[in-house]
C-alpha cells in the first residue's frame, strides 16, 4: 500500500537557473526504510524538506497517507524530522528535552511520562535521564534528538544526515541503533545520506540521486548486482567497481571486449548477442574488485578469462588485500585473499569472473548487459 507518494515533483529555487529536483516520482509503502543517497548538492535535502513542508514544491504533488500535503504546514503533515545539526536545550535534562515537544502541544502529563519512559527505554538512555546535554557523548545526544522525534508518534520519520557529525566508530554504532529503532517502531522512515555504506546497510530500498534526477530506485542487493547505469555502478560499492573502456571486436560468432593490448575477454553467446550492434565501438566494462582474483583456485576456475598485470600498490586491510594495477590507462583494483604473495612490481596472473561482468553504453551510460 502506497503511504508516501511523490508525483512529478520539481523544485527550482528562486534566482537559480537550474532545477534542484527534476521529475521526482516515488511511491513509498508503509513501514519502509527509504534512503536517499547521492553526492553533495544532488537534491536530497531539498526533496526531504519538500516532504516535510519546509520548502515549497515548484511543480508536482506530494501525498502522505492518501492526503495531498502540498499546502499543509509541517505540523499538520504527520511527520517528525531529525536534522544533522539538532539542537538540544542545554539547561534541560534528557527527559525534559524529550518531553519538550509534547508539553508544547499540551499533552496530558501522564501521557508525557509514559511516552518519555518508553522512548528512554527504546533508546537505552535510562542511566542518563537526569543528565544535561553537556554531560553526554555525541552518540547519546543524537539518541536524545531521536527520542524527541519518536515520542511525537508521527506517521513518517524524516532524517537528514543525522549521523554525519559523529566520529566514524560512533556512526557505525548509531547506524545499528537506527536500524533497531525502525524494527521496533515499524514506522515509515525516509533517511538522507551521502554515504553509500549507510544507505546500503539501513535502507530497505534506496533512491540514488544525481543532479536532482533519480538514477535508480532499488533494494541494496539489486543496486549492487544490477546497476542501471555507470553512475550507480560507480557510486555504490567500496572499493569502487572497475570501469574500463573496451573495444568491441567480432570473433567468430562471439564478441570480444578488448580492454588493452594484453587484456581481452571473449563473451559467451548470450552476452555476445547483446553486444552485436556495438562491434567496432567502445563500451565500458564494469567489474567489481572482488570478482578479480589471483589465487590458484579462482584462476583455475576462470581459466578462460585470465590476464597478466603488474601490481602497483598493495593494501592490507586485515581480512582482505587490495591490489592496484593498470589496464591500459585505467587504474584497477582486485580484492584478493590476504595470503596473496603478490607485491608491488610483481607481474601477477589474475582471472575475472565474467558471470559478474557488466557492460555499459559509453554514450548513454546505460547498462547493455549484466
Ligand atoms: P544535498 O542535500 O543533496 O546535498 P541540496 O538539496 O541541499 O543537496 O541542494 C540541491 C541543489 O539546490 C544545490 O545545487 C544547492 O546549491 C541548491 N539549493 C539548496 N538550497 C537552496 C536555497 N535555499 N536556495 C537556492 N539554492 C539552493
Ligand atoms: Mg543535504
Amino acid at each position: 500500500m502506497r503511504f508516501v507518494s511523490l508525483k512529478n515533483v520539481n523544485k527550482q529555487y528562486k534566482g537559480n537557473k537550474k532545477k534542484s529536483v527534476t521529475d521526482f516520482n516515488l511511491d513509498i509503502e508503509k513501514g519502509e526504510f527509504i534512503a536517499f543517497v547521492g553526492p553533495s548538492g544532488c537534491g536530497k535535502s531539498t526533496t526531504l524538506r519538500m516532504i516535510a513542508g519546509f520548502e515549497e514544491v515548484t511543480e508536482g504533488q506530494i501525498e502522505i497517507d492518501d492526503k495531498v500535503v502540498n499546502d499543509l504546514l509541517p505540523r499538520d503533515r504527520g511527520i517528525a524530522m531529525v536534522f544533522q545539526n539538532y539542537a538540544l536545550y542545554p539547561h534541560m535534562t534528557v527527559e525534559k528535552n524529550i518531553a519538550f515537544g509534547l508539553k508544547n502541544i499540551k499533552t496530558p502529563q501522564e501521557e508525557i511520562n509514559k511516552k518519555v519512559d518508553w522512548a528512554i527505554d527504546v533508546l537505552g538512555l535510562e542511566e542518563y535521564r537526569k543528565r544535561k546535554p553537556k554531560n553526554l557523548s555525541g552518540g547519546q545526544r543524537q539518541r536524545v534528538a531521536l527520542g524527541r522525534a519518536i515520542v511525537r508518534n508521527q506517521k513518517v520519520f524524516l532524517m537528514d544526515e543525522p549521523l554525519s557529525n559523529l566520529d566514524a566508530k560512533l556512526r557505525v554504532q548509531m547506524r545499528t541503533e537506527i536500524s533497531k529503532l525502525h524494527h521496533k517502531l515499524q514506522t515509515t522512515f525516509i533517511y538522507v545520506t551521502h554515504d553509500q555504506t549507510e544507505a546500503m546497510t539501513l535502507g530497505t530500498r534506496i533512491v540514488v540521486l544525481k543532479d536532482g534526477i533519480i538514477q535508480q530506485v532499488d533494494t541494496p542487493s539489486n543496486l549492487y548486482n544490477t546497476p542501471n547505469n555507470l553512475f550507480v555502478a560507480g557510486f555504490i560499492g567500496s572499493p569502487q567497481m572497475n570501469l574500463i573502456d573496451a573495444e568491441v571486436v567480432q570473433s567468430g560468432s562471439q564478441v570480444t571486449l578488448k580492454m588493452s593490448d594484453t587484456v581481452s575477454i571473449t563473451l559467451p553467446a548470450e552476452k555476445s548477442e547483446k553486444l552485436k550492434s556495438y562491434v567496432g565501438k567502445t563500451v565500458v566494462v564494469g567489474i567489481r574488485p572482488e570478482d578479480i582474483k589471483d589465487d590458484e583456485e579462482f584462476v583455475a576456475a576462470h581459466a578462460d578469462h585470465t590476464f597478466e598485470a603488474q601490481v602497483k600498490v598493495y593494501e592490507l586491510l586485515g581480512a582482505e588485500v587490495n591490489l592496484h594495477y593498470d589496464i591500459a590507462q585505467t587504474t584497477c583494483t582486485a580484492k584478493v585473499n590476504p595470503r596473496t604473495t603478490a607485491r608491488p612490481g610483481d607481474t601477477v596472473k589474475f582471472a575475472m569472473d565474467i558471470a559478474r561482468l557488466h557492460v555499459f553504453d559509453k554514450e548513454t551510460e546505460q547498462v547493455i548487459t549484466h
